[in-house]
């Protein structure tokens, strides 16, 4: 158990910090008031939950610097919630954004600079447009205008569409109603999904020709595409700028209460997500939390992490352990649906368990 400190210990401990440190103190390093052992315990599990791998590493000071802030910003976002307030205020902001520039500091000093994530530019080449009939066969979109072309042919488009039928199990693709076929030259993005209409009840999917030779890669991306569109349907989601607090929300988008997104929300990222917020781009959150995601890439936001977490449920034998991430695999086995899903899909890829 750790032990409390007093106001005035820690008071004095930070105007040594603050007198010893070249830079000047964050505004707002003031110092906590004094808590409650109840609230002391939640304090220190929040500022674990921040930590991840830096917890056995930070210094006793650079712990209780970090404290400080979660110390005034945690009564703040509980007032917030309460009151069924979406938007953090400036002040709670600033917070947030005070305790990632201390974290993403103590990560490069233990862990390594990450960085930033590069996605690239975005300059992509439209080759072909097609309608989905009946989830299976395709007719050439008559409002579609090429942007471009490239070293495809119609064959190749079609084959391309074969190869995701044959991923998925039969009626899969039902809500889908545009097959769209781009490029953005070699690497970059495979492929994506994305709402045909403003309730997400009918969807679109794309894909690269150029990135789609390894079969492995373009089976996994099916894969986690296909998670986007079961996740983020109009069965699952409400797009809407009525933001709430009682379930997952992104900008524009309310999770259902008992949906896929919410429930992993709620059992894995009520802890940090705060702090992947105020630094959407940094690689570094991925360090300091590498146990709990199963691949860098799922780190970026609850909506990856569950399309990553699910690619790897349904391509991985049953995994054991103790680790967030193979619990987040574990995760998909409560829902009936989503372990047919796994078997058909598995079936088809001739894997056995
Ligand atoms: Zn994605």
């Amino acid at each position: 158990m750790k032990s409390l400190r007093t106001a005035p210990l820690f008071l004095a401990l930070l105007l040594l910090l603050c007198a010893s440190c070249a830079p000047p103190a964050p505004a707002g390093a003031s110092p906590s008031p004094t808590l409650s052992a109840q609230e002391e315990a939640e304090v220190d599990a929040a500022l674990d939950a921040q930590l991840g791998a830096l917890k056995d590493l930070v210094t006793d000071e650079q712990r209780d610097r970090l404290r400080a802030f979660l110390t005034q910003v945690l009564p703040l976002r509980q007032a917030r919630l309460e009151e069924g307030v979406y938007e953090k205020s400036a002040r709670e902001t600033h917070l947030w954004e005070q305790i990632n520039r201390l974290l993403e500091r103590y990560t490069v000093q233990y862990l390594g600079d990450g960085g930033s994530w590069d996605y690239g530019d975005d300059n992509e080449t439209y080759l072909a447009g097609y309608l989905i009939q009946d989830g299976a066969q395709l007719r050439p979109d008559p409002g579609f205008t090429p942007s471009g072309s490239g070293a495809w042919t119609e064959e190749d488009f079609l084959a391309l569409w074969e190869r995701m039928r044959a991923i998925l199990p039969e009626g899969a693709y039902e809500d889908f109603d545009r097959f769209t076929v781009f490029t953005d030259g070699e690497d970059g993005v495979l492929a994506y999904v994305t709402a045909s209409d403003y309730r997400g009840s009918t969807w679109e999917i794309a894909v690269d020709p150029a990135d789609a030779e390894d079969e492995g890669w373009f089976t996994e991306t099916v894969l986690h595409e296909y998670c986007h569109y079961l996740t983020l349907n109009d069965e699952q989601v409400t797009y809407t700028d009525r933001q709430t607090t009682d379930t997952y929300n992104e900008a524009g988008m309310v999770s259902a209460p008992g949906s896929y997104l919410d429930d992993f929300y709620q059992a894995f990222w009520t802890g940090y997500l705060d702090d992947r917020l105020a630094n959407p781009d940094s690689y570094n959150f991925f360090l300091r939390h590498e146990d709990d995601f199963v691949t860098d890439y799922a780190s970026t936001s609850p909506s990856e992490d569950i399309a990553e977490s699910f690619t790897y449920f349904v391509v991985y034998p049953p995994q054991e352990g103790d680790e967030v991430w193979v619990q987040k695999l574990n995760f998909f086995y409560d829902y009936p649906e989503l372990v047919a899903f796994r078997t058909a899909v598995r079936q088809r890829l001739g894997c056995t368990d």
